[in-house]
């Protein structure tokens, strides 16, 4: 994808919805199968298998084919998922991000999420910006739909408050992942350069991120 102008915002710093301009996948070869197949396994990870001796490069054009198909049934995982877990739970609510748990109620859940996101979520990107010396102008929480953290070009960065229900190592990933925005504006082979300097796993990092999303439970959005 090309570079963004001034003002905007990065139009694809890992987009949490389940409509990625771009459908991620992994292929696995069967010797059994007998035409190719597309399962989600696990939930919100898509899965090509196809025959042996078909060609890879087919597989493009397959997906583009099944692309409504296909983004159906990513909304379906989600809200399938999403409905496990629609209570709020009263004994309170484990925040991997930040190992502890929470009582968190239905009547102010959101703007505490916010206030949680402001008190952990905001310091922790503070410190791995004095660990990288990229320092961008400001921190904000926001409870963004579509996107776990984006970067201004101002260097403002703005970090999801649903950060809280993550992994730390996919929080400091996404705040590593606007940090390296400061210098690269897009998502060049420059960019992922820089951030593998910072994160040797950024690639894996970045698919767990794609799965970790299925997690968030429904009452957080
Ligand atoms: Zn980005």
């Amino acid at each position: 994808m090309g570079k963004w102008t001034p003002g905007d915002l990065c139009p694809q710093c890992d987009p949490m919805t389940g409509k990625p301009a771009r459908i991620e996948y992994s292929v696995r070869i069967s010797p059994r199968a007998k035409r190719v197949t597309l399962k989600f396994s696990p939930p919100g990870e898509l899965v090509v298998v196809i025959p042996r001796g078909f060609k890879k490069e087919r597989i493009a054009a397959l997906i583009e084919e099944r692309r409504t198909w296909i983004e159906k049934a990513f909304s379906k995982v989600l809200t399938s998922e999403a409905t496990k877990e629609d209570v709020i739970p009263a004994a309170g609510f484990f925040l991997p991000s930040i190992g502890r748990s929470f009582v968190l109620e239905e009547s102010n859940v959101l703007p505490r999420i916010r206030a949680l996101a402001e008190e952990y979520i905001v310091p922790m990107g503070w410190n791995i910006a004095d660990e990288t010396g990229r320092r961008p102008g400001k921190f904000s929480i926001r409870n963004q739909k579509s996107l776990w953290g984006s970067c201004s070009s101002k260097n403002m960065i703005n970090l999801n408050q649903k950060l809280l229900f993550l992994e730390p190592h996919l929080v400091r990933y996404v705040i590593l992942h606007e940090l390296c925005h400061i210098e690269h504006r897009d998502h060049s082979t420059r960019f992922w350069t820089s951030l593998r300097d910072l994160d040797p796993f950024c690639l894996t990092h970045r698919r767990e991120l794609r799965s970790a999303q299925w997690t968030i439970p429904a009452w957080a959005y």
